[in-house]
C-alpha cells in the first residue's frame, strides 16, 4: 500500500481557495503556435517560443526551434537545464549522444556545449527549462555574452511589438 490515505471522494474538487499569495496559473493552448509571429528569432535559423518567464526564480520555459543547419551558439550553464525533444533530432558537439524525438535530456550545472541540428533534419523543436543564465563563450571559455530571463523578456517585447502582436503579449507569461 502507498503512503497516501484512501480518498473517499476522488471526484470532488478542493473546497477552499488557493493560497492568497499564490500566483495565477498559465495556460497556453497554442504552445506550438499556429501564428508564426509568436516564434521569437534569436539567431539565424533559431527561434524560441516563450511559455513561462519566471522572474521570481530566474528561469524560463520555452520551445526552442532550429531549422536546417542552425546552431545554438556555445554556452555554459551554471544551473541545470531540462529538455524534452518534441520534434526532430539534435546533438552537442561536446557529446557523442543524439537527442531524439520523444527523448529527455538533463544538463547538469557546469555544462558547456554547442547545439547542432544534423543536415537531414528540416526542423527540431525541444521544450527546455533553462535556469539562471546561458553564458556564451568562445572555444576557450572566454565570455561572449549572456542571456537570462530578463534579456529573454526584452527580446520578446521587442519582437512582439515589431510584428504587431504587441509588447504586452509577454506579460501573461511572466511570474
Ligand atoms: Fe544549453
Amino acid at each position: 500500500m502507498g503512503l497516501v490515505k484512501r480518498d473517499e471522494n476522488p471526484r470532488v474538487p478542493y473546497q477552499h481557495p488557493m493560497p492568497k499569495e499564490a500566483q495565477p496559473e498559465i495556460v497556453v493552448p497554442d504552445a506550438i503556435p499556429a501564428d508564426e509571429r509568436l516564434w521569437v528569432p534569436q539567431a539565424e535559423n533559431v527561434w524560441f517560443r516563450p511559455l513561462c518567464l519566471n522572474v521570481s526564480q530566474g528561469y524560463w520555459m520555452n520551445l526552442l526551434r532550429v531549422r536546417k543547419a542552425g546552431v545554438l551558439s556555445r554556452h555554459r550553464h551554471p544551473n541545470p537545464v531540462h529538455g524534452f525533444v518534441l520534434k526532430g533530432r539534435w546533438y552537442y558537439l561536446e557529446h557523442d549522444w543524439v537527442a531524439e524525438e520523444g527523448g529527455y535530456v538533463y544538463e547538469p550545472p557546469g555544462e558547456t556545449h554547442t547545439l547542432v541540428v544534423p543536415d537531414d533534419v528540416e526542423e527540431m523543436i525541444t521544450y527546455f527549462q533553462v535556469n539562471g543564465v546561458m553564458y556564451y563563450v568562445d572555444p576557450q571559455g572566454n565570455h561572449l555574452g549572456y542571456e537570462d530571463v530578463f534579456t529573454k523578456i526584452d527580446l520578446c517585447r521587442r519582437h512582439y511589438a515589431e510584428v504587431g502582436i504587441g509588447a504586452d503579449y509577454v506579460d501573461r507569461l511572466i511570474r
